[in-house]
Parts: structure tokens; C-alpha cells; sequence
């Protein structure tokens, strides 16, 4: 029988995630080590503070200040700091010096995945990150090795739990998004500053991770579009619900062809949408993720499960690194980033999509045709369109008589992003509308 040495594991933080790993390693030693063929020795945890209270019991002397012997003396470095610096120099010395990395940094990788994966690959190192796109769920490894003989051809992800919780309090309890994100924090599914989560910037750091491994093309944070909840009213979500749809924030990976070039492309954006009550994405309640993966052969599938929390990202961390430790000691090199597609990026003006576009007007006659031509003014053609008359009163006691004016929801065929922009622009200044009470994409047709 070949005897392998241990491998030494060391982990940067001890936080949320980092302590259950830590738990998990030293309670499982016996049984990772049966997995892996050699036994994963914990050799220290990273913190900014040794003497800080732990909610995890794990002993006292494993708790370290000094990043480099930590780095320099193990064979799988995993960093769950989180932030950029000094997390991007630990892993970029953890790799110089041999060592192979998991990571849940999506913030990180999002923004410099593209120098991280190429160290990597220089020195044939492996570098993991399974929980950085939506925690427990396994959608990096599936993405990269299950679907790697396929063609993605779309992505709809649900991949923020604090947006999740919000938009559906306010779908489930008519809540407004103040009230909802007031339960969020207090629940603590939002953070303090809950700015990354309702702005989008989360979901589209995963946006970002999920196309270049869908696309094999390096999809840069900066390329991917972003709008997040702030504006979604609870009109708007009444309204969806009326029609059967429910408001989701999606990040959206998509293969199109541009439409001023015909040429095939990639779009990764992150907006609220009405998502149909018959899709699978609109029965994912609370803080849950799930992201809709759409394959040419592989036909739709939908990947569920809890997508935050310490102990429930920790197992995505450590199937990570037993599939690293395995290769590490049965040899041979890891899955390298592909980009090899390299297929160009498309601006957001060039996606298309259909639209719901609810405008308040003025009830006179003609309303309705000049509004119409606006819109085949743009080639934007109109599926549906629904009217109900809001009744207006006479003046009493001197005051002025209001107007009755009526509500259109507008249901639109696919049309480019830049012809609804000029549509929307249109509709502002055209003197039947008193506002455009909403736009809203519709996804997942
Ligand atoms: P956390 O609770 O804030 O823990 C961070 C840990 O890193 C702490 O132990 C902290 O030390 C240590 N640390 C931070 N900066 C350091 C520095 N400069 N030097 C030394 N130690 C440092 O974070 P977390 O929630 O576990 O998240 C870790 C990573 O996992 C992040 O990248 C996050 O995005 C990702 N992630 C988290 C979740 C989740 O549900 N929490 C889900 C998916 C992905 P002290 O303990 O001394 O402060």
C-alpha cells in the first residue's frame, strides 16, 4: 500500500464560513481522510485577532496573526477573509509557493480572477471556488466539469438570498421595500450596510463568475450590466401579480446574437424581472438561491438550495478541497479556467428582451393610437395591452374637478434594449402620458 504524507491545510479567517470549515476538518478528520487517501492536517487559522471571542470552539493554539509561515508552510491554502487585499496577495503567494487554493471570494475573483487563474495555470496549481457563486449550491463544478460537453446557452440566477427575502416579503405580505429590508436586517439576512445586496453589485460579481464558465470567455466585472432593487415599487409587484408574474432580481448569462451585427455574443446583466408564477425561479422563496441553467442538450436544469450561512457555505468549501487534496495526491493537473471562446461581450443596448411598461394617461379620445405609433415608431410590436379607467371627480366646494385618466399595461414582443430606451424616452414626452409609472424586463420565456 502506497503511504501518502499529510496535507497541510491552512486556512485564512475564521469567521462565519472559516470556523465551521475548521470544525467540520478536525470533527471529519478520519472520514476526509478516507475520501482523500491522505489525512488533512488543519496547521492554523488567519484572524486579525487571536484573542477575539469564537462562537465555534476550536483550540486556542491553531489561531494565528502571521500570514506568511501560515502560507509559506502548507500544501492547500483556503482563504475566507473575503475582501480584495490582502486576500488577492495571499492567494497569489499561496500559488508561488505550490500550494493549491479554494476560495468563496467572488468579489475577489470577479475583479482579478483573470491574474489569479492565470498564476495558477502557470505553475499548474489548482484554484477552487465553489462557494463563491451562491454558497451550498453546486453550480461552479456542475458549470466547469458535469456540462463541460455541452452548450449553455442561458443562465437565470437567483443568486442573491438578502434581494430574495425582500422581493418576496413584498409579493407575500404587500410589504414595501423599506418595510422588507427593515425584516431583512432584523432577521439578519442583510448586512448593516446592505448597499452590495439591494444595489446588485453581489449578484453581478456572480453574474460575472457564472458567464466565463458558462461562455468560456473572460467576462470582466466592469462589462457586466447592473441595476438592483431600490426602484422596484410595490405597484410594480402588484401589478406582475395581477398578470402572473412575480418581480425577481436575475442575474442573466446569456448567449445572443447582436442584433446590429449579427454576430453571436455574451450578455451577463443583473436586473429585477417579472419572471412568470409557472416558471421554477418564481417558487424560490425567502433568503433560498437557485440558478436555471438552460443546455442545448442538457435541456433546463435548475440548481436549489440554501446560497449564504457559515455551515452551509463550508460544505461547498470542503468538497472543494477533497477534490484538490484527491488530485493532489493521485497527481496529474487540476481544471484550468477555459476562455478559449473568447466570444465578444455585448453591450446592454444590443440585448433583447420583452418588456411590461405600465404608464398612467390621460382618458381622451386617440390615446390609445398615439401611444401605439409610438412604439412602431421604435419597431417595438406589442403583444398585450390592458386598460382600466381610473374615475375622476367634479370639483366640489371650489376645488378642481380631477380628471379621469386610465392605467395601461403594455406587453411587449422581444425588442432590443436601446429601441425600449428610445420607446420609454418617447412615451416621457408625449403629451397623452401623464407618467411612466414602470418598465419592467420579462425573463425566463
Ligand atoms: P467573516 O465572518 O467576516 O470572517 C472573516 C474572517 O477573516 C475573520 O476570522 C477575520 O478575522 C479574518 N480576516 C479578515 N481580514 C483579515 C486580515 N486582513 N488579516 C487576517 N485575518 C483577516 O466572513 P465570512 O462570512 O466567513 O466570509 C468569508 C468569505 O466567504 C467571503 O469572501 C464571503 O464573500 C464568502 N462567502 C460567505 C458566505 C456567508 O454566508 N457568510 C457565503 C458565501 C461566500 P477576525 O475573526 O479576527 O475578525
Amino acid at each position: 500500500m502506497i503511504e501518502y504524507r499529510n496535507l497541510r491545510v491552512a486556512l485564512l479567517g475564521g469567521g462565519s464560513v472559516g470556523a465551521q470549515v475548521a470544525r467540520l476538518l478536525l470533527e471529519q478528520r478520519d472520514e476526509l481522510a478516507g475520501r482523500v487517501g491522505a489525512a488533512l492536517d488543519l496547521v492554523g487559522i488567519l484572524v486579525r485577532d487571536v484573542d477575539a471571542e469564537r462562537t465555534v470552539d476550536l483550540p486556542r493554539e491553531l489561531f494565528t496573526t502571521d500570514a506568511e509561515s501560515l502560507i509559506l508552510g502548507a500544501d492547500v491554502v483556503i482563504e475566507l477573509m473575503g475582501g480584495i487585499e490582502p486576500a488577492r496577495t495571499y492567494i497569489l503567494s499561496a500559488i508561488n509557493s505550490g500550494a493549491d487554493v479554494v476560495t468563496a471570494n467572488k468579489a475577489l475573483l470577479a475583479e482579478h480572477g483573470q491574474e489569479l487563474f492565470e498564476a495558477a495555470d502557470q505553475v499548474g496549481a489548482q484554484l477552487n471556488y465553489e462557494a463563491a457563486v451562491a454558497g451550498a449550491i453546486p453550480i461552479v463544478r456542475p458549470l466547469r466539469d458535469s456540462l463541460a460537453g455541452d452548450r449553455v446557452n442561458r443562465i437565470l440566477g437567483i443568486v442573491n438570498g438578502t434581494t430574495n427575502f425582500i422581493l418576496d416579503r413584498m409579493d407575500e405580505e404587500g410589504d414595501t421595500l423599506e418595510e422588507a429590508l427593515a425584516t431583512a436586517t432584523e432577521l439578519g439576512y442583510a448586512e448593516a450596510d446592505p448597499t452590495a445586496d439591494i444595489g446588485g453589485y453581489d449578484a453581478a460579481q456572480k453574474a460575472a463568475l457564472l458567464a466565463s464558465l458558462a461562455f468560456h470567455t473572460t467576462v470582466p466585472l466592469a462589462s457586466v450590466y447592473r441595476e438592483g432593487i431600490t426602484q422596484v415599487t410595490p405597484q410594480q409587484i402588484e401589478s406582475a401579480r395581477k398578470a402572473g408574474y412575480v418581480v425577481k432580481l436575475l442575474a442573466i448569462c446569456e448567449r445572443l446574437t447582436d442584433a446590429a451585427t449579427g454576430e453571436e455574443g455574451v450578455s451577463a446583466r443583473v436586473y429585477p424581472a417579472m419572471v412568470h408564477r409557472s416558471h421554477p425561479l418564481a417558487a424560490v422563496h425567502g433568503a433560498n438561491n437557485a440558478v436555471f441553467v438552460e443546455a442545448e442538450a442538457a435541456g433546463s436544469l435548475m440548481f436549489y438550495g440554501a446560497g449564504a450561512g457559515g455551515v452551509e457555505t463550508a460544505s461547498a468549501v470542503l468538497g472543494d478541497l477533497v477534490s484538490l487534496a484527491r488530485r493532489h495526491v493521485v497527481g496529474g493537473p487540476g481544471f484550468a479556467a477555459s476562455s478559449h471562446a473568447d466570444l465578444p461581450i455585448l453591450e446592454i443596448g444590443s440585448v433583447t428582451t420583452r418588456y411590461a411598461v405600465t404608464l398612467e394617461v390621460s382618458d381622451a379620445p386617440g390615446m390609445l393610437a398615439s401611444i401605439a405609433t409610438v412604439f412602431s415608431d421604435h419597431r417595438v410590436s406589442l403583444e398585450l395591452v390592458e386598460q382600466s379607467i381610473n374615475p375622476g371627480r367634479p370639483g366640489v366646494d371650489g376645488a378642481d374637478p380631477v380628471p379621469s385618466t386610465a392605467t395601461l399595461v403594455i406587453g411587449t414582443h422581444e425588442a432590443t434594449e436601446a429601441a425600449l430606451a428610445a420607446t420609454v424616452a418617447d412615451l416621457a414626452a408625449n403629451e397623452a402620458v401623464i407618467t411612466v409609472a414602470s418598465v419592467l424586463r420579462v425573463e425566463g420565456v
